[in-house]
């Protein structure tokens, strides 16, 4: 039975979409990923969770010191 794996899956997906979606609202969807400058479909502003990730991080060392962590 993968049901519940299924199920799983659409909702992390889910989740995933809503949060590459709705965090960062100031920043304008240009069919383009603020992380890796890759083509992503309409109204997304990242790839993935990954990209959301690096793009947050840098934020983050952005906010803190002005220079970026590696
Ligand atoms: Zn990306």
């Amino acid at each position: 039975m993968a049901d519940e794996a299924d199920q799983a899956q659409f909702i992390e997906a889910r989740d995933l979409a809503l949060a590459l979606r709705q965090r960062h609202t100031t920043l304008i969807a240009t069919g383009r990923c603020y992380s890796c400058d890759e083509d992503v479909p309409e109204g997304r502003k990242f790839c993935d969770r990954d990209c959301l990730d690096d793009f947050e991080r840098l934020e983050a060392a952005r906010k803190r010191g002005g220079r970026d962590v590696d």
